[in-house]
């Protein structure tokens, strides 16, 4: 039995990262673009990484509708990109391209497919104060106020990558595995949590999850006291329920440095952190950016 666990036990710290190579396109001249990720399914972050040959030196690549350059910072002082999987994107098979360009500016255009696996997601009834489920009439205009702040805070994409390094965890604390769960407040299903939450004691520091610019520092009527910084790329991580905020908006931030406290502001039941990350807009689990090897 003992020996059993044991194999488990190994097993899963197997599958944590580094993650697997899961896809390698490669081109007549040897350079190639492998991707790795946690897993393979709706809501988690992808890791592109370009591997130049002697006359390959740029690629680009075109995933999931978009097409991504390669940037240093990568694991191992490789060029690198990020693509967010959306959480409600549908399992199935997604054609990749990797273009590479030799000197003389001559493309190699290389094709490969990628499967999206099932993703199973948790569900949740939640009691709360009627007020905080549907907006009183009286802060409608606030909501939508907000609502057009925060499309405006992600829509700006900074063309360079500010992270440093690989993205930490902004609490010490154990996250509850809750993110993409379908939520029923007073048993009505309403929406879905597009994050994860880390309960702490109150006041406790929140730390950056990694280098960036302080996009938003401000209260809003769903998610309290609350901290978006941009990591540039059209990277964003976003930290909720605050009780304090310690920066304000257009400051650097560096990965580490504490940014708020915890709290139990805004739609929520008591103190902790609701942590989200947004990636060229799709909404992705923020544990699948730990880990990665970026440098
Ligand atoms: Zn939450």
């Amino acid at each position: 039995m003992r020996k059993r666990v044991l194999v488990i036990v190994l097993f899963l710290a197997c599958c944590r990262f580094p993650a697997f190579g899961l896809l390698r396109i490669e081109s007549r001249s040897g350079a190639a673009v492998t991707i790795t990720a946690r897993s393979l399914q709706p809501g988690e972050v992808l890791l592109a990484v370009f591997h130049p040959s002697g006359e390959t030196g740029e690629a680009r690549l075109v995933i999931l509708n978009k097409e991504h350059g390669f940037l240093p910072g990568g694991p191992s002082g490789q060029r690198f990109a990020l693509v967010g999987v959306d959480f409600l994107t549908a399992p199935g098979s997604y054609r990749v391209e990797a273009l590479f360009f030799n000197e003389a500016g001559q493309k190699e255009i290389v094709q490969k497919y990628l499967r999206l696996h099932e993703r199973s997601f948790t569900r949740r009834n939640i009691r709360i104060d009627e007020r905080l489920v549907t907006a009183p009439p009286e802060v409608e205009e606030r909501v939508a106020r907000e609502r057009k702040i925060l499309t405006e805070v992600y829509r700006s994409v900074l063309p360079s990558w500010l992270g440093s390094g690989d993205f930490m965890a902004p609490l010490p604390d154990k996250p509850t595995l809750n993110f993409g769960e379908h939520r029923l407040y007073n048993s009505v299903p309403r929406s879905r949590h597009t994050g994860i939450d880390i309960s702490a004691a109150d006041g406790a520091p929140i730390r950056a999850s990694n280098s960036g610019k302080v996009a938003l520092a401000m209260d809003l009527y769903y998610s309290g006291l609350t901290v978006i910084l941009d990591h540039g790329l059209g990277v964003f991580s976003v930290y909720c329920h605050c009780s304090r905020l310690d920066v304000r908006p257009g400051q650097s931030v560096r990965r580490g440095e504490v940014v708020a406290a915890v709290g139990s502001t805004g739609r929520s039941t008591g103190p902790h952190l609701h942590w989200s990350v947004r990636l060229g807009g799709a909404r992705v689990d923020p544990l699948s950016l730990l880990g990665l090897g970026l440098e």
